[in-house]
This record gives C-alpha cells, sequence and structure tokens, in this order.
C-alpha cells in the first residue's frame, strides 16, 4: 500500500501516548471542549504544531484539533491535513515562496508528494496522478468550501494556476492573435470576479455566484481547454447594495479606470454620482479595469464588443438615478423626478431603445384580460421594481452571455479531451440574522455537498469494515438525507410548497405559506417553529447548525417575475449585443398575471442536480477553508471562529471517523509478502508452520497474519504500556475475510521491525 492509499483512506496514526479506540472513547460536545480543560493524555503540546495530519492528534477531540491549528497557524503553517481533507487556513496575507513556480515543480516532480508538507499543490498533483487511473481513466472533482472570506476562490485560483503550469501544452496554438489556452483559462478569472465579485461586510473581494470549472486534459494529460458552469448569481445586488457592501466590481473599474473619451461615450459627466455605486472611495480599481479589459482581449473579446458591453452597464447605471413622483390620482401613472428625466434620456441612449417606450414600460403596466389588453398605471413603489427587475434581467443575462462566450473561447473540441480536472467554489453555509430564499438556496447545496461526502467517504470506510466482518460500533455520522427531504423531497417539501404558493399567486402569500409549512411538513424533525414570533418564518435544522428562515418575500423571489413588456423593450433595442441577448427570450408568459413557469428553486434544484450528477461520476477531493478572523486580519487566530467553522464543514466529524478506523488495509497475501520475512529475524521466536505464498487456503493465511502480528506485539521493542493498551481494547489490528486492517501505529511497527531485518 502506498502512502499515497494511506492519505486517501485517511492517514490516521497515533505517535504519542496511548493509543486508544476513538470508538469508544468519549467525544465531548462543543462547549464541554471549548469550557473543559484540555485531558491529560493529550499529545505533546509542544510539538502541536508538527502534526500535519489532525488524526494524529491524540485524543482528536475538537479542542485538540483546535489547538492543533492554532499552533500550526503561530508557525505559518497553512495547510494541515484532516484524514481524507485538506484544512487551508487563510493567512490573510501574501506568503511569499509558498506558491512559486520551484515549488509547484516540487510536488509535481516528486515520486511521493504526500509526503512531502501539507499543501494546496498535493491535492492537485495527487487528482493529477489520479486522473490517468488504475484500470481506466477517471475523472476528479476538487470540492473547495468555506465560509466567505475563508479563501475559496483564492484556493481555486491557485489549483488552476497549478495545471495551468504542470500541464501546459509545450505547442503554441496556431493562430498568433489568440492566447495560449491555460493564459485564456486562467484570463477567465479576472473577467468572472470583475461582473461576479463584489465587496461585502465580510470579503472584499466576495464571489456573488457559485461556479464549476472543469479542465479538459487530453491523453497527454496537456491541459487542452475548460468549461465553465456558474450557479446563482446574486442580481440584486445590481439594484440594491446591503449597507456598507458595494456593487459588483465592473462598474468601479469602469468609472475608476475610464479614459475622458470613454466616460463621454458612456455619458459620464465628471464626478457624477449614482445612486446604486456606494463606498466608491473604499478601493482603488484603475489597474483592475486595465486588466478585466487586457483579460478580455485574451479571450478574443473584440474593442466593438466591449465597447457594447460597457454600454450596457453604463445604462444599468443611468437607471439607477431614475426616481418617481408619486401620483396623487391613482388612474394615472407616477411621473418621472423633474431632476432624474435627463438620466432617462441618457439611459435610453445607452441601451439603444426609444426614451418614451422606456418610461411607458417603467410605469404603466399591461394586464391581460382575456384577449384584451389593458394599461394600468404603477404606483410609485410598483415604478421602482420595474426599474430594479429591468437592470436586474439585464444584467442578469448579460452575466450569463460572458460566460458563455467565455466558454467558447477556452473550451476545447471534444475530440481532443478526454478527461477532466472539476474546480468547484461554490458559496460555504450561511446563517444571518435575517436569512432568505437566497440563504435557503446556499444553504441546500450546502446540504447537497455534504451528503456527497459522507456518502463518498465516510459512509464508504465504514461499510468496508461490515463487509470485512469487523466488529465496530458505529462513529455516529449526521445522515442529513431527512434535511434534504425536507427541503427538495416528494411530494410535498419545503421548494414545492414554495413553488405551488408561487404558482397560485395569492395576496397573504407569507400567512398562507407559513400555515401550509406547518400543516403539511411538522412530521419532519428537521423543521420547527417560534410560536412567540410575529413574523412569519420557520427554522431549519441544518447538517451545520439551525438557521431562521424569513417567510416574507420568499414567494414573491421564488417567482422572480419580470414583465413581458420589459423584455419586449429590451429585444427592441438597437444595440446589436442587447438585441442578441434577448432575441430568444420567451416574452409571452404561461399565465395571464405574466409570471413566468420556472422558478427560482426549480432552476437552482435543476442545475444543483446535473452538478451532483457530474460529481458522482469523479472522485472527489476536499479542501476546506478556514477565516481564522471576522475582521480579516492577518496572522490572527480566534478559536471560537475556527470551531465553529470546523462544525460546520463537519472536520471534527471526519476526523473523529478517520482515526477511530483502522485507516491501513492490505490484503493478506500482499500483507505477508512485504511482511512475513520479519520472522527469519534471530530476536524471532520461530515459526510452527511455514506459509505456502501460492496457498489459496485463505485462512491458513489469515492464521499465519495472526501469528506474525501476536509475535510483533509480544517483541520487547514494544512499548511496555503500548502493548498494555492494546490488548486491552485490541485497538491496533483487526483482521477482516479478506484483509487485515491496521492503525497508523501498528504500520510504524511493522516498518521499523522489518528495516531490521
Ligand atoms: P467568498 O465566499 O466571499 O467568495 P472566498 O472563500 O472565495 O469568499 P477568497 O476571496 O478566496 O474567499 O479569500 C478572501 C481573501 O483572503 C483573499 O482576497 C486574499 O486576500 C486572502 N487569502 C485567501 N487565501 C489566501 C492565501 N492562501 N494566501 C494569502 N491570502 C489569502
Ligand atoms: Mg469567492
Amino acid at each position: 500500500m502506498t502512502s499515497a492509499d494511506n492519505r486517501r483512506t485517511g492517514g490516521a496514526g497515533h505517535r504519542h501516548g496511548a493509543v486508544k479506540g476513538l470508538v469508544q472513547s468519549h467525544q465531548p460536545s462543543l462547549n464541554e471542549s471549548l469550557n473543559g480543560e484540555v485531558q491529560a493524555f493529550l499529545t505533546d503540546e509542544d510539538q502541536l504544531h508538527t502534526y500535519d495530519d489532525l488524526t494524529k492528534v491524540n485524543p482528536v477531540t475538537p479542542t485538540t484539533v483546535l489547538q492543533c491549528l492554532q499552533a500550526r497557524y503561530s508557525v505559518k503553517v497553512f495547510y494541515t491535513h484532516a484524514g481524507c481533507t485538506l484544512v487551508a487556513l487563510n493567512p490573510f496575507q501574501p506568503i511569499p515562496d509558498l506558491y512559486t513556480l520551484d515549488v509547484m515543480k516540487e510536488y509535481h516532480c516528486a515520486p511521493q508528494p504526500q509526503e512531502f508538507k501539507p499543501h494546496i499543490f498535493i491535492v492537485a498533483e495527487e487528482a493529477y496522478r489520479n486522473v490517468k487511473g488504475q484500470l481506466e481513466p477517471v475523472n476528479q472533482s476538487l470540492v473547495v468550501s468555506g465560509e466567505s472570506g475563508a479563501g475559496k476562490t483564492w484556493t481555486s485560483r491557485c489549483l488552476m494556476k497549478y495545471y495551468a503550469t504542470v500541464a501546459a501544452s509545450s505547442v503554441t496554438k496556431s493562430q498568433d492573435t489568440v492566447e495560449r489556452i491555460e493564459r485564456r483559462v486562467l484570463d477567465s478569472n479576472p473577467i468572472m470576479e470583475a461582473f461576479g465579485n463584489a465587496c461585502t461586510l465580510r470579503n472584499s473581494n466576495s464571489s456573488r455566484f457559485g461556479k464549476y470549472i472543469q479542465l479538459q486534459l487530453d491523453r497527454g494529460q496537456l491541459l487542452v481547454g475548460a468549461s465553465v458552469q456558474t450557479y446563482l448569481l446574486e442580481k440584486t445586488r445590481v439594484s440594491c447594495q446591503p449597507a456598507n457592501e458595494r456593487n459588483f466590481h465592473i462598474f468601479y473599474q469602469m468609472m475608476k479606470g475610464a479614459t475622458a473619451e470613454q466616460r463621454r461615450e458612456w455619458k459620464m459627466s465628471h464626478g457624477q454620482h449614482f445612486v446604486w455605486l456606494p463606498n466608491s472611495e473604499r478601493t482603488r480599481e484603475e489597474d483592475c479595469f486595465h486588466e478585466t479589459v487586457k483579460a478580455m482581449v485574451h479571450l478574443g473579446i473584440n474593442a466593438e464588443r466591449q465597447k457594447q458591453i460597457f454600454r450596457i452597464l453604463a445604462g444599468i447605471l443611468q437607471l439607477g438615478n431614475l426616481n418617481f413622483s408619486s401620483s396623487m390620482d391613482e388612474s394615472q401613472p407616477c411621473d418621472l423626478e423633474e431632476q432624474t428625466k435627463d438620466f432617462l434620456q441618457r439611459a435610453a441612449e445607452l441601451l439603444c431603445v426609444p426614451a418614451e417606450e422606456l418610461q411607458t414600460c417603467l410605469i404603466v403596466r399591461m394586464l391581460k384580460a382575456g384577449k384584451q389588453s389593458v394599461l394600468k398605471p404603477c404606483s410609485q413603489a410598483e415604478c421602482s421594481m420595474r426599474r430594479d427587475c429591468l437592470a436586474k434581467v439585464i444584467y442578469a443575462h448579460l452575466f450569463e452571455w460572458l460566460v458563455t462566450l467565455i466558454n467558447n473561447s477556452i473550451c476545447a473540441d471534444e475530440s481532443t479531451w478526454c478527461n477532466f480536472i472539476g474546480v468547484l467554489d461554490v458559496y460555504g453555509f450561511e446563517c444571518f440574522y435575517i436569512n432568505n430564499l437566497e440563504q435557503l438556496c446556499i444553504n441546500y447545496a450546502n446540504e447537497k455537498l455534504q451528503q456527497h461526502f459522507v456518502a463518498h467517504y465516510l459512509r464508504a470506510q465504514q461499510e468496508e469494515y461490515v463487509t470485512e466482518g469487523l466488529q465496530w460500533s458505529f462513529v455516529k455520522y449526521q445522515d442529513n438525507q431527512s434535511c434534504l427531504d425536507l427541503i427538495e423531497g416528494s411530494p410535498i417539501s419545503v421548494f414545492s410548497l414554495l413553488n405551488e404558493e408561487s404558482r397560485l399567486n395569492r395576496t397573504s402569500d407569507a400567512k398562507t405559506l407559513r400555515f401550509r409549512l406547518e400543516k403539511e411538513l411538522h412530521v419532519n424533525s428537521n423543521i420547527s417553529w417560534d410560536k412567540f414570533s410575529k413574523d412569519p418564518h420557520f427554522t431549519v435544522a441544518h447538517y451545520a447548525g439551525k438557521v431562521n428562515y424569513q417567510i416574507q418575500g420568499m414567494v414573491e423571489k421564488n417567482k422572480d417575475p419580470v414583465p413581458a413588456e420589459l423584455i419586449k423593450l429590451l429585444q427592441k433595442s438597437e444595440d446589436p449585443l442587447l438585441h442578441q441577448i434577448f432575441s430568444d427570450k420567451e416574452t409571452e408568459s404561461p399565465n395571464s398575471k405574466g409570471l413566468s413557469k420556472v422558478t427560482v428553486v426549480s432552476k437552482f434544484k435543476n442545475s444543483l442536480e446535473s452538478l451532483m450528477k457530474i460529481l458522482h461520476t469523479t472522485t472527489p477531493h476536499y479542501t476546506r477553508c478556514i477565516k481564522p478572523n471576522p475582521d480579516c486580519k492577518p496572522l490572527t487566530f480566534k478559536k471560537e471562529e475556527v470551531i465553529m467553522q470546523l462544525e460546520a464543514c463537519g472536520i471534527v466529524e471526519t476526523i473523529t471517523i478517520s482515526a477511530a478506523g483502522f485507516p491501513i488495509r492490505i490484503l493478506y497475501k500482499n500483507f505477508l509478502q512485504r511482511y512475513g520475512l520479519i520472522e527469519k529475524r534471530s530476536d524471532f521466536k520461530p515459526w510452527s508452520r511455514r506459509v505456502d505464498m501460492e496457498a489459496d487456503d485463505s485462512v491458513f493465511i489469515r492464521q499465519e497474519v495472526e501469528k506474525l502480528l501476536h509475535s510483533v506485539l509480544q517483541h520487547d521493542d514494544v512499548d511496555p504500556l503500548h502493548k498494555r493498551e492494546n490488548e486491552k481494547h485490541n485497538s491496533w489490528v483487526h483482521c477482516g475475510r479478506t484483509k487485515v486492517f491496521l492503525t497508523q501505529l501498528m504500520l510504524d511497527l511493522l516498518e521499523d521491525q522489518r528495516k531490521k531485518i
């Protein structure tokens, strides 16, 4: 068995102190471990920073794991294995020499990279080598998770750079004007980040969308292309930025980086204020704009296309400055506030639509009564909603179009690639003071990923014990199926009720939904309600903790209605890009209220299901990014912050299972081939029977292995304390039907004896 195999199965070891079957050991609760005393037989505290796998810490408790991570962080060691997972602590400062070309080469060329210090490049390299597969090539997925600001995007970029370096094709693409494929793949990052990231309270470069990028490899394992899939862009940010947060980076980049000519073209006067661009002063974006434009050029987006993109974005900004005055007479439409009429003119010019029609679309809505259409004036609030809706629909479609364009530029021809390594960078579990549909979708995605993780590693590990006939007191892991049933199950679930209410379009939808959720889902123990709360809400017990969801506004968000008049207006645009983006969009709404059949949750569920299907066909590798403090301060470690994240991503559970088990499994025959010679040593008692290496009789071989193990364990070299421990708990070795199961300690012992032959 290679050390790569060891790593994959957990690589647990107990080199120091008493070896204790963790199955039987007491696992302190979170509070107990934080407040309680560190247990006496803790691994040598001074040495904690040297433990490169959390499963080697003894005992494995939330406290000891936390101490180990803190000790490592204090000596600037940011990566630690946790059995089959890699924990990455965010240093919040550049670490020179950690990600250089030389380091990449070192990991790439090492015969056993796993023997090097833990690093994201070990995960990258292992996946790269796994692609070849032992029997046939296997696609790989690198799942990077963690909360906002933990370092997911940073890590994903790092992984992409690694592959763009070690798997770079030596042949330059034929067209001189088009950049090499590796460069283009990397250049997709600044573009997507400019359009999809924003400065939030928790991260100044927060991704407001999920992303799965597949790096395509040819037979020779060279990077020949890539494709990107995005999930759930937070488009509301275009028209509504939470207090002290900002809009998408691209708008600020344009404002700061534009030339005088571009400003004229975008109809922006110098120092003009845009309502939708709060906190403009916070960062410098001058260079970023040039970087984004450069990346666009590399991806083949020509100057004319760029102009079209920026004009549309400028048009959106002008829309944000529109204000409506209320109309005294309900039968009369609201009017634009006088001082904002100029903005309407400019927006119309930039979006290439007739100004009058734009205004009408914003202040009058069309209702269908049978075959007749009736025009109805909108209230002041409705006008603002229509303005926001127009901006959001343009931005979301522009983003989608840009992703398609990027894919067209970087995706290799199907005949040229045969395998892929996928990198998944999705939003982590979220729990705010107020949570709504966005958080429900994000947390649902995290439940799905957690289930995948549990299914893949933890369950597989434990099931092998059962098939091998081992006695195993199962470590209790959280099976989150019932939570998923609650959210997405059929026929009745939160999603199904939400969709039904969205289709019915009732006025009192929040109260009705609250009532129906309680009536129809109360049997599921994952949902609860605070009877005394005035606001309609429900609480879901997620694997990572309880979250209260506010029902008010949820149905409306799920409907995400776009009035048909707005789409029709955009289809009439003389701007070629806008025209193209909206040309194939459905305008005839499927129901009389102008609502689309496809709700936000059903769209999200479908895209997530496709993602899960892909993930299930790949070998996954999990990296859990941890944010050591909430203020993004360099080298600051806050225990409470970290423990919460370790719990939320299931690390404590993973470590417990990895360490509690016997991570090394060797077929009896292979075992004897490697260790059989130990008995030849003069200080070993001779065996009574010879082992016939060709024997088919598995019972016979098994007995020989048991005898050998017994001799090794009785040997004088073994610490008497360890001997007693093992006799008491039988915790180092187990013999299954076809394999022998060992702890790392037993393996070390065998290897020591073998070296002395
Ligand atoms: P979000 O969910 O909000 O998108 P995220 O998990 O993607 O958050 P990142 O944007 O990757 O978080 O990281 C936040 C910041 O932390 C980065 O901008 C960078 O400054 C810093 N950072 C992350 N990882 C590292 C690292 N390994 N070395 C140095 N700095 C890092
Ligand atoms: Mg991110």
